[in-house]
């Protein structure tokens, strides 16, 4: 069976001087779990590989570099689908995990759906994960911008404006998110996020969220969304997608309208789809002013984009 695989680094507004950084990101992920695949990896290795990658890449918000809640701390989310068994594994809430997707493949691979908190930090102990300090995950670009808020707030408005985050407002979205196809024709979805800059601590949006983030059927294809998670849940955009998929429609054409209805249903519903299906072809589409990603299929060299 092809394989291939697809890649993003987060839909918004992505400054000139920060477009190298992302792309660069993107290929050395993709290229990470191309060389999986290649070698008969599963999809599952190809996607953990990949996003494992793109969190220890300070440049997006996953993993370190994330960007921080309103309380100065990272909080991280990340979930991952196979599309043959239909398993699903998601944690939400991590501060000490450097690597929220390898816990979320655990949890995939063990009893459990969806871990928070504090429970989803003594199961990665029981793993055997390495725990980091919330300090590490923490890079200086992010205090600044952290800092700069803080200090434009009034102190009357602190609490209206933690409840509703204004997404048109908001300093950017860089989660990050794969799907790939393996030669056995599995395809498995997966994405990790430090959420949204200044979110209330205890926040989740929508990227662990099955149907919302990203869905995973090998029959009929793999969606991951990236954007505000807010309005992401409301429409159950991943979902949404495969449905589109579910009845014929292109993928290209599935991503678009994805966006679509995220605009439509959604007041500020911005973000981006990417979508991968069984043979093989791609979907890509954003309504906020950048997208990164990457892909290759079987008859499409690598291609990155901003
Ligand atoms: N969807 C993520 C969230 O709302 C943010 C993002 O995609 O950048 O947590």
């Amino acid at each position: 069976m092809p394989i291939a695989m697809i890649v993003h680094g987060g839909a918004w507004d992505i400054p000139d001087e920060q477009v190298e950084a992302h792309l660069h990101g993107c290929r050395v992920a993709l290229e990470a779990g191309l060389r999986i695949l290649r070698a008969g990896g599963t999809a599952l290795e190809a996607c953990e590989a990949a996003v494992r990658l793109m969190e220890d890449d300070p440049i997006f918000d996953a993993g370190t570099g994330s960007v921080l809640t309103s309380a100065g701390t990272v909080e991280l989310d990340a979930a991952l689908m196979d599309g043959r068994s239909l398993r699903y594994g998601a944690v939400a809430n991590l501060k000490r995990i450097r690597n929220p997707i390898t816990l979320a493949r655990h949890v995939l691979e063990g009893p459990a759906t969806f871990i928070g908190g504090e429970g989803a930090e003594h199961f990665a102990a029981s793993c055997g994960m390495p725990f980091c300090d919330n300090a590490e995950l923490i890079v200086e670009r992010e205090v600044a911008l952290w800092q700069a808020w803080k200090a434009s707030r009034r102190q009357d408005e602190e609490s209206t404006l933690e409840a509703q985050p204004d997404p048109a407002v908001v300093h950017g979205h860089d989660t990050v998110g794969a799907i790939a196809l393996d030669k056995s024709g599995n395809l498995v979805a997966a994405n990790s996020t430090g959420g949204t800059p200044f979110k209330l601590p205890g926040r989740i949006g929508d990227t662990p969220m099955v149907g919302c983030g990203l869905y995973a059927d090998a029959t009929i294809g793999g969606a991951v969304c990236t954007g505000w998670g807010e309005g992401i849940v409301r429409v159950a955009l991943a979902r949404r997608a495969i449905e589109q998929l579910e009845r014929g429609v292109p993928p290209q054409t599935a991503a678009e309208s994805a966006m679509h209805t995220l605009a439509r249903y959604v007041d500020g519903g911005r973000g981006g789809c990417i979508i991968l299906t069984p043979s093989g072809q791609i979907g890509l589409a954003w309504n906020t002013r950048r997208m990164a990603y990457a892909y290759a299929t079987e008859d499409t060299p690598l291609i990155a984009g901003v």
